[in-house]
């Protein structure tokens, strides 16, 4: 079994969720074969192999510098071709997954996205994929001997193994028709930890009472440093930045821990962060739904609970 996996690079780094992509493949067994699209360092792909590729396919075009999907998929499609790759995995992302459908169609491969688990090929090929924003499972067979697979974060540990990749450029003739969209601009969140990748989020809600309380949230998630987000409500008055909107209408988390201060729990909001491994919830009411989604809970008020765990937790770090 031979496998491809895309990987994205952003700011010269490959991100986390393109290394769990190659772990999975890794996971998975077979040959892995990993491709970056755009300016990379060279250095950062020969480290692939120690999570388990062992070749990378560098598209270094500067025309593939943004992510257009068409281009994008053109170009990953011609490398399934010549690599002869069975499956194409790809992290859950914006850019990841629409890409993932377009190969999919062009090579006539069986596609699942928001795979959660590595697959049982015990009786055919049968992913997990997380459904209904996470509150149900389904099980799909993909039977066509291609096959796209885009997985959702913490679908895989990163973990190291010995090995190393080989760095091979990989050029592709690209037609005008590849770039029929462009990207007229890009707007970077603020922060210094992104809220999709990041791995504790420290989140608020409208029981902070208003925009001027958040330096207590701020100083807890820099000392934990977490990403911040906050509840609909909240971005929707302006207190915070709507890129830090969490739930089902707004940015979907997976992190090792999400905190919660002043949510109350809402389905809407739980919606984006019932993937989490751990839920801390900070309440003054006992019967705040979200507490029946937390792993653990302090019943209190969030402007004397937050200041002391954020001491407990710089004490401990001293
Ligand atoms: C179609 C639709 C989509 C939606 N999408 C989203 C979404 O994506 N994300 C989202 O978040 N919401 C979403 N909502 C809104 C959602 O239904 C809730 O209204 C919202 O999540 C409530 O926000 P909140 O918990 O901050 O505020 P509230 O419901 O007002 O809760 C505030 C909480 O703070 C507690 N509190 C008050 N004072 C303190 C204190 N001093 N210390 C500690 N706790 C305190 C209260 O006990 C309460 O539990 C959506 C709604 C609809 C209809």
């Amino acid at each position: 079994m031979s496998t491809l996996v895309f990987v994205e690079v952003s700011e010269g780094k490959v991100r986390k969720s393109s290394l769990e992509a190659i772990c999975y493949a890794h996971a998975m067994g077979g040959s892995v074969t990993v491709i970056a699209l755009g300016s990379a360092d060279a250095s950062e792909l020969a480290a692939l192999g120690k999570y388990g590729a062992q070749k990378v396919l560098h598209a270094a075009d500067s025309k593939l510098e943004k992510g257009i999907i068409q281009a994008y998929s053109a170009v990953l499609t011609k490398a399934m071709q010549d690599e002869n790759a069975d499956i194409l995995v790809l992290a859950n992302s914006s850019l990841g997954t629409p890409v993932a459908a377009k190969v999919a169609v062009k090579i006539g491969a069986s596609f699942a996205s928001n795979v959660i688990e590595l697959p049982n090929t015990s009786a055919g090929f049968v992913v997990k994929r997380s459904i209904y924003t996470g509150k149900a499972f389904s099980l799909v067979e993909l039977k066509n001997p291609k096959k796209v697979i885009v997985i959702k974060k913490n679908a895989a540990e990163v973990k190291e193994v010995v090995g190393t990749a080989q760095v091979v450029n990989f050029s592709v003739s690209l037609a005008d028709s590849d770039f029929n969209t462009t990207i007229l601009s890009s707007e970077k969140a603020t922060g210094d930890v992104l809220l999709p990748e990041a791995e504790i989020v420290v989140s608020g809600g409208r029981g902070l009472k208003g925009p001027e309380h958040w330096g207590i949230l701020e100083e807890l998630a820099k000392t934990l440093h977490a990403a911040t987000g906050c509840s609909k409500p909240v971005s929707d008055m302006g207190w915070r930045p709507h890129h830090e909107h969490v739930g089902q209408t707004g940015v979907k988390v997976a992190p090792q821990l999400y905190i919660a201060i002043g949510i109350s729990g809402a389905i809407q909001h739980l919606a984006g962060v019932n993937s989490s491994k751990c839920i801390v919830v900070i309440n003054k009411d006992a019967d705040a739904p979200f507490f029946k989604a937390a792993d653990y809970g302090i019943v209190g008020d969030a402007f004397d609970i937050v200041p002391k765990l954020t001491a407990a937790i710089k004490a401990a770090n001293a």
